[in-house]
């Protein structure tokens, strides 16, 4: 089944003229100490690489460096010699750490120009914010004199590009805020000027394999994998699902799809039973899917996970399919929370809590690390059938027990994922 019924098109359709034109490729580049020192993380790149694969222009190199002028002008001299387009984030401000201007100039043997009227500009900005302009602030009125500037509205750095052989470097602000508003404007206009006609597009399209490990998801398709170029085809393993990731480069939105559109109806039919849903979303959406398609409200009673359960799937549900969740206690994981719920319409409850201690003919207990139990009930019924057959596949109450290892940190993001995956699981054996 073809469940990416958003697509424009069918599976033939019109082919772009630029189809076979090479894509723009890009290098990234994060300046900051810090963020070279892992203390804080670039997300500016991740942003840019999106946004430029949204016109087309393949990211093909994320680089972090530090606030360092030799690193800068050495990165600026290699991107701008080996991609067509090359942003760089950070070191546009005021202070003794900002390079970026020095080393631009530098990389690009050219000096430094002063602009007045920019210089008037961060005064009068000052002015309105009420504060005196320090002389630092002026430094941000030079840039390389074979740059030209680009205004910066939302914050005091101006950016500033270099525009030759058919290529271009973007210089902008460190500052998210600041780099995504200069990146959705000026350097649109700047890179798509590279290539004029229509924009071309990268696109990703995802289906999801629950169930399997990557090794098995690496199996079913690697002929598909292996040397699989336009579409490109890869995976990305995450908790309890694996992404089936299909990247297409083609001129259009129409021609991306087209393209995408048989590869992934491929996939989608080798997955089977264990093909968790396509499109964006996680496995909570594939649950989403699953209750709604049988009809079903779910209820959540969780003592462990802090709550992080119920709102991650609370932002999949629609509100017909959850019927309500309840936080308690551990020790009070409970009757009156079924009871309630139950009144509250749940079909299914899902109860989550946690074991230290071994639980006899259930299952081993992790060595000191927690043991999740999630017991899932049925509240009406209605599907008591298939419950109790569950129970007597199982033969004893249906509990399921697994160990959750690892690093505390982002615990409660596993256990439920781990309870998503169980729940999917579950939804599925119903039948
Ligand atoms: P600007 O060029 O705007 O002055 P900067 O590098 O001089 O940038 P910093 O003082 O280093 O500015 O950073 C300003 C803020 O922007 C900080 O909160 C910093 O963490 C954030 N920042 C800078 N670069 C990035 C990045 N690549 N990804 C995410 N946040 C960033
Ligand atoms: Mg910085």
């Amino acid at each position: 089944m073809n469940t990416f019924a958003g697509g424009p098109g069918g599976p033939s359709g019109p082919q772009g003229e630029t189809a076979n034109q090479r894509p723009l490729t890009a290098m990234l580049v994060a300046t900051g100490t810090e963020l070279a020192l892992g203390r804080s993380l670039d997300t500016n790149c991740a942003f840019l690489a999106d946004l430029l694969g949204s016109w087309g222009i393949r990211a093909a190199r994320h680089v972090t460096i530090p606030d360092d002028p030799a690193e800068i002008a050495r990165t600026v001299r290699e991107a701008f010699a080996g991609y067509d387009v090359t942003v760089m984030t950070g070191g546009l401000g005021p202070t003794e750490d900002d390079w970026t201007r020095i080393a631009v100039a530098r990389a690009f043997s050219c000096q430094l120009a002063y602009h007045p009227d920019i210089a008037e500009g961060i005064r009068e900005r000052m002015r309105e914010w009420g504060f005196p302009c320090p002389d630092n602030n002026l430094r941000q009125a030079w840039a390389p004199a074979c740059a030209f500037v680009i205004p910066n509205p939302v914050g005091t750095a101006p950016a500033f590009a270099v525009r030759r052989e058919g290529k271009c470097a973007v210089f902008l602000p460190g500052v998210p805020r600041e780099a995504e508003s200069l990146a959705r404007t000026a350097v649109r206009d700047l890179v798509l000027g590279l290539r004029p006609g229509a924009p071309g597009a990268v696109r990703t399209f995802t289906v999801k394999a629950a169930g399997l490990g990557e090794g098995r998801v690496d199996e079913l398709l690697r002929d598909i994998l292996r040397g699989s170029v336009n579409p490109y085809v890869g995976l990305s393993a995450g908790m309890y699902e694996t992404k089936v990731l299909v990247t297409v480069e083609a001129a259009g939105e129409e021609e991306a799809w087209d393209l995408a559109f048989p590869v992934l109806s491929e996939i989608e039919k080798r997955l089977g039973p264990h093909h968790a849903g396509s499109g964006e979303g996680g496995l909570r959406s594939a649950v989403a899917g699953r209750l709604r398609e049988k009809g079903l409200r779910l209820g959540i009673i969780d003592s462990i996970t802090a709550g992080v359960l119920a709102r991650s799937l609370l932002e999949a549900l629609p509100p017909e399919c959850l019927a309500g969740a309840v936080s308690c206690p551990p020790g009070l994981r409970s009757l009156n929370a079924q009871n309630y719920l139950s009144a509250e319409g749940a079909d299914l409850v899902m109860s989550l809590s946690s074991k230290s201690a071994p639980s006899p003919g259930k299952g081993p207990a992790a060595d000191g690390k927690i043991t999740v139990v999630t017991h899932i009930r049925d509240a009406r019924p209605r599907i008591g059938a298939a419950w109790s057959r569950r129970r007597r596949a199982k033969g004893g109450d249906f509990f399921q027990i697994t160990p959750v290892s690892g690093p505390p940190s982002h615990l409660n993001e596993r256990v439920a994922a781990l309870a998503c995956f169980q729940l999917w699981s579950f939804l599925g054996d119903m039948g």
